[in-house]
């Protein structure tokens, strides 16, 4: 079970926690949900942008080796290339050129004179190599589709290469050699640096604001491979295969995702229509969530520290509630145990204050009504003796049997001597367990049918019944030396009293109770004034 404080501390940590925790959560969100919505425009603008520049590129690049493969030079080389072998040989004593070198020729010349490709190649009308400058062995082939691209779109889209050195990557392209209407001859391709395009893409990304130097751009191939990227060489996000179900499930939308180098990334895929490649752009997602997150842990520390501040301040109030509650706890336990002298201190003027003050009262006045009560009940609380009021009525009761049959009975009054001198040398304490001493001799001393009561405070009556004054005398003498022959023991402390007896025997019919009690009186009075410790008949 929690204690109040505990629980008012809790609460306030609560009341703190809650709202603040509540509405940084809700605002970190928000802010999330508008950084990602920011970083979706931003790079749908620029994958948008990079995809155009692509195509415009594809479209410069095939427009330049159409020019080059509609030559005369090369239709004729071709033409002269497929007749056949006898005709060659008639060719060949007109001292014709050979077609392969002619070709050769050609290319050597477009690249040196016009344009530097990498390579140029011919291959014939069933994609076999015929020729290529430079003459080495490193020869690109055509894809295997090359047939179906040339029948649907005119042109050849083959492979990125990679090249040695700082050039860059290259793509083969090709188009179609005819000749009016001899149909396809064969093909003209090339090989072109597309360092040009990955320039493209580093400026939009620089024009891309905010996307600082983590963001990549990247085309990929339809099965993941990374074809030309913005990362430098070397780096391996540069060439990792990328997850593209995943990409493709949602293209033109923020995915997140993990790389395959551990890096979790948001990126978006923009495929570009009939081409087999796609536009990727991915951003580190720690960088990009770096602001607000930085933002959230500034948060968290500020409700962390708002939180103990107000934890020590509920508990200095706490404490100024829990210190009074506990004080009463403690009176009451106390009052439960019948300690009635119990007063808690009233320092407060608030509700807890006033709580005190009234439990004060509530004792105060429980005290009082212990001491009515006591007043009327029969018994002394201090010696379980029957008290005065008690004793009296059995002496009423004892004086009506008399007068219907007059056997004589007598009492006796005993006082301690020189009480006052035990509760002034030893303390009341001390005196309260001599009278409690006193008593229960009193009680072993005497009959069952006696009378034994205390009359005040260290006097006490004996009524004894259908006794006479000579028996009386006897009784209270063995009362007096019992008395004076043991000892009190008060916490180790042995103490010995003595007492003085007056004896009366009822005189006859006519006295009455306080006649009796005033003659016994006497007698004890005058056993004190004959040097107390003895017993006196009365007269
Ligand atoms: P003596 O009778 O021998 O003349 O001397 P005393 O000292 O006994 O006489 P006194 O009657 O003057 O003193 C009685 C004292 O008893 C006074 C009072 O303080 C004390 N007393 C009365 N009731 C109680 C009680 O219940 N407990 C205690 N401890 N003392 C009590
Ligand atoms: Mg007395
Ligand atoms: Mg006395």
């Amino acid at each position: 079970m929690m204690n109040i404080r505990n629980r008012i501390l809790l609460f306030a940590i609560l009341v703190t926690l809650l709202p603040s925790l509540g509405l940084g959560w809700v605002y970190f969100q928000q802010s999330k949900q508008a950084l990602l919505k920011n970083t979706a425009n931003e790079m749908k603008a620029a994958v948008s942008h990079v995809e155009r520049e692509s195509l415009l590129w594809l479209k410069e690049q095939l427009y330049e080796i159409r020019v080059f493969s509609s030559s005369y030079l090369l239709s004729d080389a071709l033409t002269e290339y497929h007749r056949p072998s006898d005709m060659q040989d008639d060719q060949a004593a007109d001292s014709s050129p050979d077609p392969v070198r002619a070709m050769t020729t050609y290319l050597a010349l477009v690249r040196s004179q016009i344009q530097p490709y990498k390579k140029l190649l011919v291959f014939d009308n069933e994609g076999k190599l015929i020729a290529q400058d430079p003459a080495n062995e490193d020869a690109a082939t055509l894809p295997e589709d090359w047939l179906k691209q040339l029948n649907s779109r005119q042109m050849i889209i083959g492979e990125f290469r990679a090249t040695d050195g700082r050039a860059g990557n290259t793509l083969l392209l090709g188009v179609a050699a005819t000749s009016g209407n001899d149909g396809l001859l064969g093909i003209l391709g090339a090989e072109v640096f597309s360092q040009a395009l990955v320039d493209v893409m580093q400026s939009v990304l620089a024009a891309s604001e905010g996307q600082g130097t983590n963001a990549v751009l990247s085309l990929i191939a339809d099965d993941g491979r990374v074809l030309l990227s913005t990362a430098v060489p070397g780096d391996p996000t540069a060439a990792e295969q990328r997850n593209i179900p995943a990409l493709l499930r949602n293209p033109g939308q923020l995915v997140t995702y993990e790389r395959n180098d551990g890096v979790t990334v948001v990126g978006m895929l923009a495929p570009v229509p009939e081409y087999p490649w796609a536009v990727l752009m991915e951003k580190r997602r720690d960088a990009l969530f770096a602001d607000i997150e930085r933002m959230r842990n500034l948060s968290l520390a500020v409700v962390l520290g708002l939180v103990t501040i107000i934890g020590l301040i509920a508990w200095w109030l706490a404490r100024g509630i829990v210190r009074p509650l506990g004080e009463l706890t403690e009176a009451a336990r106390q009052v439960a145990e019948d300690n009635l002298d119990i007063q808690i201190p009233v320092r407060r003027k608030d509700e807890l204050g006033f709580t005190s003050k009234v439990f004060n009262d509530m004792v105060r006045q429980l005290k009082q009504s212990r001491a009515r009560l006591e007043l009327l009940s029969t018994i002394d609380s201090l010696t379980q003796l029957s008290n005065r009021k008690a004793f009296m009525e059995d002496f009423s009761a004892a004086l009506l049997r008399y007068q219907r049959h007059p056997r004589p009975f007598s009492l006796l009054m005993i006082d301690i001597d020189h009480f006052k001198v035990i509760n002034d040398r030893h303390g009341h304490l001390a005196g309260d367990a001599v009278l409690r001493h006193v008593a229960s001799l009193l009680q072993e001393q005497t009959r069952q049918v006696d009378s034994v009561g205390r009359y005040g405070g260290e006097e006490f009556l004996v009524l004894l019944d259908e006794t006479d004054g000579k028996s009386a005398l006897v009784v209270a003498e063995r009362i007096r030396t019992s008395i004076a022959g043991s000892y009190v023991d008060y916490q180790g402390l042995g103490m010995q009293v003595t007492a003085s007896i007056g004896v009366a025997e009822i005189a006859g019919l006519d006295e009455t109770r306080e006649q009796l009690i005033d003659r016994a009186d006497k007698a004890m009075y005058l056993a004190k004034q004959q040097g107390r410790n003895r017993t006196v008949m009365a007269t």
